[in-house]
């Protein structure tokens, strides 16, 4: 079998009977028993279930658009009878009694869940390395982070242990994971996809969406999850966008100043001039509040985590409190800090009124371009243990992913290239609310014309 599959070749393969769907989950499995001790990717590995769908798909003649599709979910997506930690000690033994919407529709679609992804604990963090069951390594190489939150996510597929994965995104942790991982991942419209069932982060921001090797790929598993399930107020069915035939691309020139990786600077240039040669236009164009975006994002998040995290009290859910990690413990005071009297209005009245300002400048820029280019980080993928005793050099990891989050609009990261030292480069394309079949449409345009081929890591 040749391997990365993408989902249509999955269903080809089926149909013809080149392999079954129990061949498929024996060959995803191999290579987590191969790799998983040494890269820390699966938190827990849900065999027996695996293979009991993967008979079931073979016997089954339904056509469903995600058959035989070997998936694994970041540990914040509740999975009926399947342990789900949040990457916390406090969930440690923790099994749900139900299954986030996500997770049911992709399985009802006919995805085979092989188990639950490595994440930093509570989904908080850039590099995976808050993870109370140790980091995860970045397949492309050891030594470097696979980007967070959703750390095992995108390392999956790197390694090929699923052919496609899904995350959360509260500021960038489904485009980071994607980023260092070259790969494609939707961070959707806020209330384009039900959160039901998804171990809330901090609620006005987090999204849910899917990590994978191509843009087509990505855009199947969106079309299977999102839409209203009544049980997450926030979304609303929306009618998909029409393609467009002309599109024109801003450059948020607050995104592109001193100090941005020269070989980041590099492949977005390089972008652009492949998508000019594919008819796009450009423009400058202006996002004046973003040096505020992630000072307003660490008071908003910690804030709303403060809040969330409060049920886990021991009594109701899991251990006591007292497993909760250093960062959990640094949100939750900084939150109930910006919230308590007499800061409140310094602080969290404040960063309300500048989320307020992004949204109206975002808004503005989409009333003059379709999309925005941006990169998704500052560098390449960086050292395991190079931040972590700095907590604010890793939060400014998030510096280009706050803007999507705090205006709720969709972003999708794109694969470009390599660096010198053979790490995986790439970009972010944000557009308008609900524009995700345009911003689909963008990453085909820019994969077709460089001749896009899915890699992976690990042999
Ligand atoms: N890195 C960000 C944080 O630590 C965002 C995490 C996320 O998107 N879940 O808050």
């Amino acid at each position: 079998m040749d391997l990365p599959l993408t989902i249509k070749e999955t269903q080809k393969g089926l149909i013809e009977k080149k392999f079954s769907a129990v061949e498929l989950t024996d060959s995803y499995l191999e290579r987590i028993n191969k790799y998983n001790k040494e890269y820390n990717i699966f938190l827990t590995v849900s065999e027996e279930d695996a293979y009991k769908k993967a008979k079931e798909i073979d016997k089954s003649e339904k056509k469903l658009p995600l058959a035989g599709v070997v998936t694994g979910y970041k540990d914040i997506f509740m999975t009926k009878g399947i342990r789900t930690t949040a990457g916390s000690k406090v969930l440690e033994g923790y099994i749900p009694p139900y299954s986030a919407t996500a997770v049911k529709r992709i399985e009802e679609a006919g995805g085979i869940t092989l188990g639950k992804l490595n994440c930093d604990a509570w989904a908080h963090g850039s590099s995976g390395e808050n993870s109370d069951f140790g980091p995860t390594k970045n397949p492309w190489n050891r030594g470097c982070t696979p980007g967070g939150s959703s750390s095992g996510s995108g390392a999956a597929l790197s390694a090929n242990m699923c052919l496609v994965t899904t995350g959360t995104d509260t500021c960038g942790s489904i485009r980071l994971p994607a980023n260092y991982g070259y790969l494609v991942s939707l961070k959707p419209t806020y209330g384009a996809v039900s959160r039901y069932g998804v171990i809330a982060m901090a609620s006005s921001l987090d999204s849910v969406g899917p990590l994978g090797h191509t843009v087509g790929d990505v855009e199947t598993v969106f079309n299977v999850i999102k839409g209203g399930d009544g049980h997450d107020s926030t979304v609303v069915d929306h009618e998909a966008q029409a393609i467009k035939s002309k599109y024109k691309i801003g450059i948020p020139k607050e995104f592109f100043v001193d100090g941005i990786d020269p070989e980041i600077q590099k492949t977005i240039d390089e972008a652009v001039k492949i998508f000019k040669s594919e008819g796009v236009e450009f423009k400058e164009v202006s996002l004046p509040s973003t040096k505020y975006a992630i000072s307003c994002y660490y008071i908003i998040q910690p804030a709303e985590v403060s809040s969330n995290l409060g049920r886990f009290d021991g009594i109701r859910y899991g251990n006591s409190r007292e497993a909760f990690g250093d960062e959990a413990k640094r949100r939750i005071m900084l939150g109930t800090y910006v919230l308590s009297s007499g800061y409140y209005e310094a602080y969290y009245l404040t960063a309300m009124k500048v989320r307020t300002k992004i949204c109206q400048e975002t808004e503005k820029v989409f009333g003059e371009v379709d999309a925005m280019i941006a990169p998704v980080a500052p560098t390449p993928p960086f050292n395991l243990g190079e931040k972590t005793s700095d907590p604010l050099s890793m939060y400014l990891t998030d510096i280009y992913a706050a803007t999507a989050n705090l205006s709720g609009i969709p972003s999708l990261a794109i694969p470009s290239g390599f660096s010198k030292k053979g790490l995986p480069l790439g970009f972010q394309l944000m557009g308008p609310r609900f524009s995700e079949n345009n911003l689909f449409d963008l990453g085909k345009k820019y994969h077709d014309a460089i001749s896009f081929e899915p890699k992976v890591a690990l042999k």
